[in-house]
């Protein structure tokens, strides 16, 4: 018997109406007829689908892959899978581990955390390595909310510092890198559902390469669980914080912290905040985006201060020349050091609570 083509309907009852959805942009940037939008917080239909099939299988989220099979596109992305014991066990394959911070201390003050992340994109660009940095700004028609930018200049970079805990359709950025831009060369920067819709993109033979080609690395970001937009902005509406006076928000030694410039206006136990999370991170098992070139976080190290995961060599690279630069700065994290510790409990919690539907 012929299988049935796996349509964008096949996606909304397998994947968006089981609220699986990651709204990673993937089906969006592969769609060849333009038909499947951004929808706020999920993707939407708007026309006749041409049952192409391609959007289905670029998603991480299909139900083949829940739990995520992270061995197999370890393969894939290092050549090799993790060991099974040990920290691999738990953050999977990596080279080193360290604490970072860009050096410019006005930069600094405008990151999220060390600005790690910021110094590495920087370093990208200034370099040539990378033509292009796709990174998530703040849409200007509305607070808080992420989508993806293009950079091809350094000098804008500061745009997309800072954390947005809900979700945008990142993917979508990487398709206007490569079509509209003509770029080929990018550096990615996104959550770990991210960076497994792009590697899912990369490894199947039934794909749009000419978007997944053009990704040159990825840079993902340690990643407990995001937020539904709308729900979170009502939430801090109602404890009478007007969005878009809102200069930061972090979550910080358990605790969900909401700032209009250098005062904390709300703090909420990160329990609290659970009527927020957006379902789809119930069945995520992935911490620290283990399947990034360089992974970087916030949690076991100082205030200011980064936690970096270099993964493959190019990865690895990209740090050692952002050092050698004097664009960041590093130090050593002992492994018995309570902060890696700290790491290692986090990553093992997000492991025995997801992969279930
Ligand atoms: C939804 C979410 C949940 C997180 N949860 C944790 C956590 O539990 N523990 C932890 O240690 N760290 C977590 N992080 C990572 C942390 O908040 C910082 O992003 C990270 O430490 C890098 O800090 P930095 O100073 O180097 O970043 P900066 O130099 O300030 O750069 C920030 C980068 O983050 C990207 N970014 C911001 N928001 C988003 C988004 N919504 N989607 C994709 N990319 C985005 C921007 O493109 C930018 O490149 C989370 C991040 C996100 C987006």
């Amino acid at each position: 018997m012929i299988a049935r083509p796996k349509t964008f309907g096949n996606l909304l009852t397998e994947v968006v109406r089981q609220r699986l959805c990651v709204y990673c942009g993937a089906c969006i940037a592969t769609c060849p007829v333009g038909i499947i939008l951004p929808g706020g917080e999920e993707p939407i239909l708007k026309g006749a689908c041409i049952a192409c099939q391609l959007c289905y299988y670029q998603c991480p989220r299909t139900p083949d892959l829940i739990p995520f099979p992270m061995e197999e596109f370890e393969e894939f992305v290092f050549r090799r899978s993790r060991e099974a014991s040990g920290m691999e066990a738990l953050i999977g394959v990596h080279r080193s581990i360290f604490a970072a911070r860009i050096v410019d201390e006005g930069i600094r003050h405008r990151c999220q955390d060390g600005g790690a992340v910021t110094a590495l994109a920087i370093q990208a660009l200034r370099s040539g390595t990378f033509d292009a940095v796709v990174a998530t700004v703040i849409d200007p028609s509305k607070p808080w909310k992420p989508i993806p930018k293009v950079f091809t200049d350094q000098k804008n970079l500061l745009e997309a510092s800072g954390t947005k805990y809900s979700l945008g359709p990142l993917i979508t950025g990487l398709g206007s890198a490569h079509f509209e831009f003509s770029r080929r060369r990018v550096l990615v920067v996104g959550v770990p559902c991210e960076v497994q819709a792009l590697r899912r993109m990369q490894s199947n033979p039934f794909s749009s390469h000419k978007i997944s080609e053009a990704m040159a690395a990825a840079i993902g970001l340690f990643c407990a669980e995001s937020f539904w937009l709308e729900r979170l902005m009502e939430y801090i509406q109602g404890r009478g914080i007007e969005p878009s006076r809102i200069t930061r928000l972090a979550i910080k030694r358990g605790r969900f912290r909401v700032y209009e410039g250098d005062k904390e206006v709300l703090s909420e136990p990160i329990k609290a905040m659970e009527a927020f999370t957006r379902d789809s991170c119930r069945v995520c098992q992935d911490f620290t985006a283990e399947l990034a070139d360089v992974s970087v976080g916030g949690v076991g190290v100082p205030d200011g201060w980064s936690l970096v995961i270099t993964r493959s060599h190019i990865g690895e690279e990209l740090v050692k020349e952002a050092i050698k630069a004097g664009i960041m700065e590093a130090r050593a994290i002992p492994e018995e050091s309570e902060g890696l510790q700290l790491v290692l409990r986090l990553a093992k919690q997000k492991r025995e609570r997801g992969g279930k539907v």
